[in-house]
C-alpha cells in the first residue's frame, strides 16, 4: 500500500511514523500517524494543527453555548 500524503508545508513525502487499530462497533479504524521527514518543518506543522483545534474547539463551545441559550430561552417563553 502507497501511502501518499505530500506535507502542507514543504510538500515533501510524508512518513508514516505509527499505525494503530482503533476497533468501533464491528469495524475496525486504522489509524495512520505521518510526519514530514524534515523535524523543524514538522515542528511548525504540529503548531499549526494545534493552532486549527484550538480554534475549532473554541467555535464548537461557542456554538454549544449559543443553542444551550436558545433553548433556556424557549423554555422560559413556554
Ligand atoms: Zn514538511
Amino acid at each position: 500500500m502507497t501511502h501518499k500524503n505530500p506535507c502542507m508545508r514543504c510538500g515533501t513525502n510524508r512518513i508514516v511514523i505509527r499505525t494503530s487499530f482503533e476497533k468501533i462497533g464491528n469495524s475496525t479504524v486504522t489509524n495512520i500517524e505521518t510526519s514530514c521527514p524534515n523535524p523543524e518543518c514538522q515542528r511548525k506543522v504540529d503548531i499549526d494543527n494545534k493552532r486549527q483545534t484550538d480554534k475549532r474547539l473554541a467555535m464548537k463551545s461557542r456554538s454549544e453555548e449559543r443553542a444551550r441559550a436558545r433553548k433556556n430561552k424557549k423554555t422560559t417563553i413556554s
